[in-house]
């Protein structure tokens, strides 16, 4: 009697069911590529690997999972941090392939597939001098980034990536293809926005566009470690009382040995503080001369740019392949004691690549009513998000790190986390407040009740 195995049940699942993307299994020769994602630190071996051409593909490979017992996973653009998108003994559906992106720049509506990076997304929308809120690495993926709520650049000018979602095509668990918006099936539509990726997969994103650009104001003002304090609190000054269009990044680095880092700085603890303007851009330098005055930098990189190049400005702080771990604190206030907490903990920082980015909330993102999307703390003056990178190295010093600074700063900081930046071993539960999280509840036990997609566990 021949005997079946969960893979051979999948793969002839697969061909039942029409699938006709590409499928990778353990043993073929690019196996080890297809499974590994952005952070090094992350080893694991999927059942196997299905790269969908479409929604119909991805229907196909979520009903020939559950039909030989697999569990599965969604791989957008490989950037969860604590690996999400690939788990042991899964099937991994990876959605590279569905990355185009449709603009109409008269409705200033834009079409994305589920699998598109951020890149892809700017370059198309920057075509019409238009952009959707996004993060701020070019080479994250659209999908992730925007279920877990989408923070960036333009937060404080436009919102939330989720804030400028009009409707997605969303695959569910049984495997039939929907449309959610806020005319059909409202309660899915609204759990896309925050919920973390627990309610389906979706093929296609449906935004509203912003004008943006192609001209915005930003860049970097790099300050000694000796005025890294007074960086902060200048910082903090201009923040409290700053048009939306401003949206300002305190950074803690250590200073790569090359330009325009001065040679005496090289291998040292630097401030940086990152900021974007995305209004006229005279208003924008009149914006920032209290800062120049009050607290002048080392090196001043603010220039005009085009909007495409602040979104890809910070790219190589994040290399594909490093091993990285993070953790994420909001924030009530950039207080004192919480800079002084931040910049000890700095100074003990194990390897160069590790760094602190601490960011000014507020503006558009406290215009949407807390609850009206999934979004777990809408309402936080800041947030800290403390990332340890150990390059080839094993990841442990560096994530032991990040773990002893967020213990010393957690007494400045407000409960919760963004569902994002949720490390491995922190409960989900903790990226929402008590009403969100029961309407996730509710919503997964009608969408999803048996837990097929279960990346962070949102569970009924
Ligand atoms: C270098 C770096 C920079 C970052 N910068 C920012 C930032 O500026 N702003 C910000 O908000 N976040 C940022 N993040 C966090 C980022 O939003 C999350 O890591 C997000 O999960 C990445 O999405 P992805 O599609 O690339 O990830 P993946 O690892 O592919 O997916 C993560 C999870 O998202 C879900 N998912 C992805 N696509 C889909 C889809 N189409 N349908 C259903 N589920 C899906 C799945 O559950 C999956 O397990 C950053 C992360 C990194 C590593």
């Amino acid at each position: 009697m021949q005997t079946t195995t969960p893979a051979s049940r999948l793969a002839a699942g697969l061909r039942a069911h029409g699938f006709v993307g590409r499928l990778l299994e353990p043993g073929d020769a690019d196996y080890d590529t297809a499974r590994a994602g952005w952070n090094g630190a992350i080893d694991r071996r999927p059942a196997a690997v299905a790269y969908a051409h479409d929604a119909d593909d991805v229907a196909a490979a979520i009903r020939a999972a559950r039909e030989a017992g697999l569990s599965l996973t969604v791989r957008g653009g490989g950037h969860s941090v604590s690996g999400r998108s690939v788990r042991d003994g899964a099937l991994c559906i990876d959605l590279r392939a569905l990355n185009g992106v449709e603009v109409d720049p008269r409705t200033a509506v834009v079409r994305v597939g589920g699998g598109a990076l951020l890149s892809e997304l700017d370059a198309a929308t920057q075509e019409h001098g238009l952009a959707v809120p996004a993060g701020q690495i070019s080479h994250t993926g659209v999908g992730g980034l925007t279920l877990g709520g989408g923070i960036g650049w333009l937060m404080r000018h436009h919102g939330l990536t989720v804030d400028s979602l009009l409707g997605a095509e969303v695959v569910l668990a049984d495997g039939d293809i929907v449309r959610a918006s806020a005319e059909e099936r409202a309660d899915l539509f609204w759990a896309l926005r925050g919920g973390g990726g627990e309610f389906g997969v979706v093929t296609r994103f449906e935004f509203r566009a912003h004008r943006v650009g192609p001209t915005v104001l930003g860049g970097m003002l790099v300050y000694p470690w000796e005025d890294a304090r007074a960086a902060f609190q200048a910082t903090r000054a201009l923040m409290a009382g700053a048009p939306d269009a401003l949206t300002a990044f305190a950074v803690l680095v250590t200073a790569p040995p090359q330009a325009p880092f001065p040679a005496e700085h090289h291998g040292r603890p630097v401030a940086v503080v990152a900021v974007a303007w995305t209004g006229e851009l005279e208003e924008g330098e009149r914006v920032l001369a209290p800062l120049r005055a009050g607290c002048p930098p080392l090196v001043d990189l603010v220039a005009p740019m085009p909007y495409v190049a602040l979104q890809s400005m910070l790219d190589a702080t994040a290399p594909h392949g490093s091993r990285y771990y993070d953790k994420l604190h909001y924030l009530p206030e950039v207080g004192d004691a919480f800079i002084d907490a931040l910049l000890a903990g700095f100074a003990e920082v194990p390897t160069p690549h590790s760094h602190v980015m601490t960011a000014w909330m507020g503006g558009a993102l406290d215009r949407v009513a807390p609850g009206e999307t999934a979004f777990g703390h809408r309402g936080a003056r800041a947030f800290t998000w403390l990332i340890g990178c150990s390059g080839e190295d094993a990841v442990e010093p560096a994530a032991e790190w990040v773990r002893s600074v967020f213990d010393a700063t957690a007494p400045f900081a407000s409960a919760g986390v963004y569902v994002n930046a949720l490390d491995e071993g922190r409960p989900v539960r903790d990226a929402y407040g008590d009403e969100i999280w029961a309407r996730l509840v509710d919503v997964k036990r009608r969408y999803d009740p048996d837990g097929v997609f279960d990346a962070h566990g949102i569970r009924p």
